[in-house]
């Protein structure tokens, strides 16, 4: 099957070998060593002198655990929503009683940064704002430097980034941006399995965490940091996906980190100029196009989940579906972590056929 869903990704062969290594004790020196290689090499890419906390979670756990260390219930929350994981990101904080001011975009778009400052403007107590990086659900890159720029010069706010899908395949500068929390997720980017959440903490946000009264036990940020100084975690860490993460990052630094980004950068390129050449729109504004997936409107004559049942069943390539009112408009692309032209071409190649076979199929009807 050619997984060209935007996560789980596929795994190259030496980190599915590095998965089947024996057990070792998290409470060894040789655990502390290999957190320690991990969390050395994930600064470097988070570009981050401040902490990185390994969470043995998905990607969601990441951000639950952002919520609830850094806010108290009543608290002053902006969710920046451009599409389903955005809104996942605000009912977190919604669900920990935050005060929510809760600002949906139109899909396919980006945040508009007019529309930001004004919020920002007329709601002078907020605590923190919640942003997606890049938006899974709708292919769309948020301008994150400048979304950073503004809450950090016109509000006291901190800002809690989604960057499951985006750090590790398009650059996020954390301390250069002044973004006090950043979430990543083990099974986009990565090319390791699903069960990992990174994430790094500011010093703004350790702060914060110390008088977040929201309650916490296995999310405590404290009590990882205190874990991890002693090279050690707090629970029983998912020890696999060191291994595999490890080997990741090896394979990463080997091909060079600024040739990992203009991979990404330059496949997402050739996607959707393929795209382009079938025929099909794209969702996202352009100027705000995702590197890691792209998602394709279909058209009305063609009905999206019906094209991906197609090109699973009869072309072995999986595709994302669309969610909530996207359901059957569109299908998405993924382009991220262990990626080449030919998985892509393969791709296009196979939606070429299955769309000629949905386009005869409707005239004939
Ligand atoms: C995948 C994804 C999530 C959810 O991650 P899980 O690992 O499924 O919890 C959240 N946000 C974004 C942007 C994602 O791409």
């Amino acid at each position: 099957m050619n997984l060209r869903i935007p996560g789980p990704t596929p795994l190259p062969p030496s980190v599915r070998e590095a998965l089947s290594k024996q057990m070792i004790s998290h409470r060894s020196p040789e655990f502390a060593a290999l957190q320690e290689r991990i969390v050395h090499r994930l600064r470097s890419v988070f570009q981050t002198q401040g902490d990185i906390l390994l969470l043995a979670s998905s990607g969601t756990g990441g951000l639950e655990a952002s919520v609830v260390n850094l806010i108290s219930p009543g608290d002053k929350v902006l969710a920046l929503s451009i599409g389903f994981f955005g809104d996942r990101f605000a009912d977190i904080a919604e669900a920990f009683g935050a005060e929510l001011i809760r600002v949906n975009f139109p899909l396919g778009q980006a945040v508009d940064l007019e529309v930001l400052d004004q919020l920002l403007a007329a709601n002078p107590e907020l605590k923190l704002v919640l942003v997606t990086h890049n938006e899974t659900s709708t292919g769309v890159t948020n301008p994150l430097k400048e979304i950073a720029q503004a809450v950090k010069e016109r509000s006291h706010a901190l800002l809690g980034v989604d960057a499951i899908s985006s750090i590790g395949s398009i650059p996020l500068a954390v301390d250069a941006w002044r973004c006090d929390v950043v979430v990543t997720g083990s099974q986009k980017s990565w090319m390791i399995p699903p069960g990992m959440a990174m994430v790094s903490v500011s010093p703004a946000a350790w702060e914060a965490t110390r008088r977040a009264q929201s309650r916490r036990f296995y999310w405590d940020f404290a009590k990882m940091r205190e874990a991890m100084a002693k090279g050690q975690t707090p629970f029983t860490p998912s020890i696999a996906l060191y291994y595999a993460l490890d080997e990741a990052l090896r394979l990463m630094e080997e091909e060079g980190w600024d040739h990992v980004i203009a991979r990404h950068r330059w496949i997402a390129d050739h996607t959707r100029a393929g795209v382009k050449a079938l025929g099909l729109e794209l969702l996202a504004d352009e100027a705000y196009a995702s590197n890691t997936v792209t998602a394709i409107r279909t058209g009305a004559a063609i009905d999206a989940e019906e094209l991906r049942a197609v090109l699973r069943d009869e072309y072995q390539v999986l595709l994302g579906g669309g969610f909530g009112e996207l359901r059957g408009k569109i299908v998405r692309i993924g382009h991220l972590g262990y990626v080449s032209q030919s998985d892509i071409d393969d791709c296009l190649e196979a939606m070429e056929k299955a769309l000629a076979k949905l386009r005869s199929r409707v005239k004939t009807v």
